[in-house]
C-alpha cells in the first residue's frame, strides 16, 4: 500500500497540470478527421464535401457529419431532403454518392440552429456524436461549426479527433483566426494534419493568374507554426456551380483540375491515417 502523505507540492502541481477530456470515439469509424475554419464562408463544407467525394474514388468507405450548427450545408450540397430514419435510439445516415451523411440540417427547419444556445447546442452535439450508426467505415469526416468559441471547443473535447485540418482563404483578417483555431487545437492536444489555402487565386480568360485575396500567407502560417501546408485550391466558378446544383465538382466532373487537386489532397490524408495514426 503507498502510504506517501500528498504535500503541498502535490496539490499545487495537480492544480497546475493541464486538465484532460475524456474524448468519445465515434461508434463504427476507423478514423475520425475534423475540417475546421476559424471564419466562416471560407470553403470549409466545400472542401469537407469534396474531400469525402475523393476519399471514396480512391475506395475508402467515407462518412461526412455536417455538425455547422450554425450553418449546416450538407442538405444543399448533397441535395438531401429527407429526413433520416431512427429506431429510437440511433440515427441511420443518409447514403448519397456512396457517402454516409448526416447534418443537423436533416433534424431541423433552417432557422432553429440560430437560436440554440448552450445546452442545447451541447446535447445536440452529443446526440450527434454518439448516436449516428456509421456502418464500417474507414473514416469519418466532420465539417465543424467555425470559429473557436465555446462550441468548437466543446466538439472538440467531447470526441476523439484523430486528425484536424484547417481551412482558409489567404486574407491577413482570415489568418488572424487561423492563428486562434491552431492554438485551440493545439491547447486540445487534436493534432493538426495541415492547412489548405483555398480560393487562392483565380486564372482569367487571359490565362493570367490574380491573387484576389493576397498570396502565400496560409503557407507562411504554416511555416510559422511548423504545420504542414497542405497545398492551394484556386477560385473557380464551376466550384460554385455544382455547389449550387447539389452535386459537388469531384462528383460532377471527377476529371476536372479541381476534383484532380481533391484527389491529391484525398491520397495524402490517405497515407497520413493509414501509415501514422493507430486506428481505435
Ligand atoms: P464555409 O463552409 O467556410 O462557410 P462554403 O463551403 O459554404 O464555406 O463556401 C462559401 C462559398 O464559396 C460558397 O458559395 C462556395 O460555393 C464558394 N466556394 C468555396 N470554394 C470555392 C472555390 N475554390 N472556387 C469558387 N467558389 C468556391
Amino acid at each position: 500500500m503507498n502510504n506517501k502523505k500528498v504535500g503541498l507540492s502535490d496539490t499545487m502541481k495537480a492544480k497546475t497540470e493541464p486538465k484532460t477530456f475524456i474524448r468519445n470515439p465515434i461508434n463504427g469509424t476507423k478514423f475520425t478527421l475534423a475540417v475546421s475554419s476559424a471564419k466562416g464562408g471560407v470553403g470549409k463544407s466545400t472542401f469537407a464535401a469534396n474531400l469525402a467525394l475523393a476519399l471514396k474514388k480512391i475506395n475508402l468507405n467515407v462518412g461526412i457529419l455536417d455538425a455547422d450548427i450554425y450553418g449546416p450545408s450538407l442538405p444543399k450540397l448533397f441535395s438531401i431532403s429527407v429526413k433520416p430514419e431512427s429506431d429510437g435510439q440511433n440515427l441511420t445516415p443518409i447514403n448519397k454518392f456512396g457517402i454516409q451523411c448526416m447534418s443537423i440540417g436533416f433534424l431541423t427547419d433552417e432557422q432553429t440552429p440560430m437560436i440554440w444556445r448552450g445546452p442545447m447546442v451541447i446535447s445536440a452535439i452529443k446526440t450527434f456524436t454518439q448516436k449516428v450508426k456509421w456502418n464500417n467505415l474507414d473514416i469519418v469526416i466532420i465539417d465543424m461549426p467555425p470559429g473557436t468559441g465555446d462550441t468548437q471547443l466543446t466538439f472538440a473535447q467531447e470526441i476523439k479527433v484523430d486528425g484536424a485540418i484547417i481551412i482558409s482563404t489567404p486574407q491577413e483578417l482570415a489568418l488572424q483566426d487561423v492563428k486562434r483555431g491552431i492554438r485551440m487545437f493545439e491547447k486540445l492536444k487534436t493534432n493538426i494534419i495541415g492547412l489548405v489555402d483555398n480560393m487562392s487565386y483565380f486564372i482569367g480568360d487571359d490565362s493570367k493568374k490574380y491573387p484576389i485575396f493576397g498570396e502565400g500567407g496560409v503557407e507562411k502560417t504554416a511555416k510559422e507554426f511548423k504545420i504542414e501546408f497542405l497545398g492551394e485550391i484556386p477560385i473557380n466558378i464551376d466550384v460554385g456551380k455544382s455547389n449550387d446544383d447539389g452535386i459537388p465538382i469531384v462528383e460532377d466532373n471527377p476529371d476536372h483540375e479541381i476534383s484532380k487537386i481533391y484527389i491529391k489532397f484525398a491520397e495524402k490524408i490517405k497515407r497520413y491515417f493509414f501509415n501514422n495514426v493507430q486506428s481505435y
